[in-house]
């Protein structure tokens, strides 16, 4: 508040918490701190689970780390910067965000002790924008050339993606399926630039089996019948219209008296109904369809002349599914019977009404080149479903990294490690308070390499010594083959291997948080809604003006702080 005259002028409503300099700064640095160990243990593929209880009593148990924090009510204004962090990993490249996290926690932690040296913090931002964008060219520079046809590199790729996920011993099995989606889907644009859009890989989830049947689809499920049972249930080779109009008889828009004076009336009436039905399903015979996929609905009538036509009928399918099997089977929608053609029907090697577990589902299969695909996931527990789904879209992702970026570097560590050694060798070429921010920016990529050696029970700085030496000797990928607890020289030769954008992006959400939390001074939180109305009776609080409720410096109950 300020002072006019020795009179208090209120500038903030009352109950505003306002805590400023450093220990605003402190209160921030040690929230985000607590989040980056929330997810340290669950880092690579020793780490270890989470099991989550919400509110409601319902149960995730997971490995991803944006997940973690999607689940935890996180309240510090701090600690949610620390959750956008793994979002915006994981809708950028979506992997590596329990990486990036770790990494922001570790910046901050070392960017303290830079703070307490009095190094202003516009001068470490800066240090570690530089070494940020030095990091990112490290990176690029130590990348292996990989792409749509390097299988390998894809697979490997998906595979150590998959590895830390509770669904690891199916991941050969499931880092196909994720790459025969991907494939399927990719299209090269206008400057022959391979893109991937996972959109176009459908998601769905069916309890019972195993997790083994889970499988790629390369078409539509609906989730649809048959319309009668008396038509086939299963069609090879078959000939797909998609129509948008009614197979019924239209109704008139406004109510309409027909004065009907003899019972030969009211059947000439019916026989031009059911005549016209026929006519419109002898149009559908003659265009050479045997299956019918319609928008709207269906008459009892057609559905009988179907039938009798041994034509497979589904009615009220969704306008979006009609689209996408337009994409899946190369018809084309149609809104009046008479425009139908046979080039112009859709084709799919099967289409099939199949039960699983209780539900029927239509399965539009073996489409020529389907730019659009399912991969039904099964699975014992919602749980595991749940988890396989996770699995499956962060396999996706890297999948498509690697086709879209292509480029790879060896993982378990080694990226990191390699781009500190090179950070340091930067570092000394800067000078000043720079060259300090850079080095320790280095020392915080460390933390990677580490925390793997970490949660797997290995000694981190006999790990770290090895890893050095080996990278001084020139070995890029020199990483934890964790699968046996070894360093190995060369991690790719292990088939450990990440997409390099994953790597970059972690290295640039990570810095970006931190500059942002190390900019705030200065925390004003407007009061509470829920605060009893502050009268003239609130005693000490209302003398206070509005910093009244300001707790003492090093609030937040965080100890061991500074
Ligand atoms: P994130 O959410 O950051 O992707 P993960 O828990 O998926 O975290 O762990 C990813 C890390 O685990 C990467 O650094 C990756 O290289 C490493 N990793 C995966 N498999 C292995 C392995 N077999 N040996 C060593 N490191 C591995
Ligand atoms: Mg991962």
């Amino acid at each position: 508040m300020a002072q006019l005259g020795g009179q208090p002028i209120f500038i903030m409503k009352e109950g505003t918490e306002r805590t400023r300099g450093k220990d605003a700064m402190t209160n921030n640095i040690a929230a985000a701190k607590v989040i980056a160990e929330a997810v340290r243990t669950s880092l690579g593929p020793m780490g270890m689970d989470k099991m989550l209880v919400d509110q409601f009593g319902d149960v995730v148990i997971t490995n991803d780390g944006a997940t973690i924090l999607k689940e935890i009510d996180v309240q510090h204004p701090a600690a949610k910067m620390m959750v956008e962090v793994a979002k915006t990993q994981d809708s950028e490249v979506g992997d590596g965000t329990t990486t990036s996290v770790i990494l922001a926690g570790e910046l901050l932690k070392r960017a303290e002790k830079l703070l307490q040296q009095k190094i202003h913090p516009t001068v470490i931002t800066e240090g570690f924008r530089k070494a940020a964008e030095k990091a990112v060219e490290i990176l690029e520079g130590m990348s292996i050339k990989s792409g749509i046809d390097d299988y390998d590199g894809l697979k490997n790729a998906a595979m150590t993606c998959m590895s830390s996920k509770i669904v690891s011993e199916s991941k050969d099995m499931l880092a196909d399926i994720c790459i025969n989606a991907i494939k399927s889907v990719a299209e090269k644009d206008e400057n022959g630039k391979w893109i991937a859009d996972i959109e176009k890989v459908q998601i769905q989830k069916k309890e019972g089996n195993s997790m083994d049947d889970t499988h790629l689809i390369k078409g539509i499920i609906l989730d649809k019948e048959v319309v009668t049972p008396g038509m086939p249930k299963s069609i090879t080779d078959a000939k797909i219209l998609l129509l948008q109009s009614a197979l019924e008889i239209e109704k008139t828009e406004f109510d309409s008296k027909l004065q009907i004076t003899s019972p030969e009336q009211i059947q000439q009436f019916l026989d031009e109904e059911e005549n016209m039905l026929r006519t419109m399903v002898q149009k559908i015979e003659k265009s050479g369809a045997n299956v019918v996929i319609c928008q709207k609905g269906i008459d009892d009538m057609a559905q009988h002349f179907l039938t009798k036509a041994s034509i497979m009928a589904i009615r009220r399918v969704k306008k979006s599914d009609l689209e996408k099997l337009s994409k899946a089977t190369g018809g084309m929608i149609f809104n009046s019977l008479d425009d139908v053609t046979e080039e112009k029907l859709g084709y799919a090697g099967l289409v099939e009404e199949r039960k699983i577990m209780n539900d029927s589902w239509i399965f539009i299969e073996e489409c020529k080149d389907p730019k659009s695909v399912v991969i039904l996931i099964r699975g014992g527990t919602e749980l595991i479903i749940d988890e396989v789904e996770r699995a499956i879209h962060d396999a996706l992702c890297v999948v498509r990294d690697v086709v879209e970026d292509q480029k790879i570097v060896g993982g378990g560590g080694a990226p990191e490690l390699e781009t500190a050694i090179q950070l340091r060798k930067f570092a000394s070429t800067l000078g000043g308070r720079e060259q300090l921010a850079v080095e320790v920016f280095a020392d915080s990529l460390d933390i990677i390499p580490k925390t793997l050696a970490e949660n797997a029970g290995l000694d981190q700085i006999d790990v770290l010594m090895k890893l050095r030496a080996s990278h001084q000797k020139g070995n890029k990928f020199a990483g934890t083959n964790l699968a046996t607890g070894e360093v190995v020289d060369n991690m790719m030769s292990v088939g450990v291997v990440e997409p390099t954008v994953v790597k970059i992006q972690a290295i640039k959400s990570s810095t970006e948080a931190t500059s942002m939390i190390l900019r705030i001074d200065d925390v004003i939180a407007g009061a509470k809604s829920a605060m009893p109305p502050g009268g003239p009776g609130m005693g000490g609080m209302g003398g206070m003006g509005g910093m009244g409720g300001m707790p003492p410096p090093g609030m937040g109950g965080y100890p061991g702080m500074m």
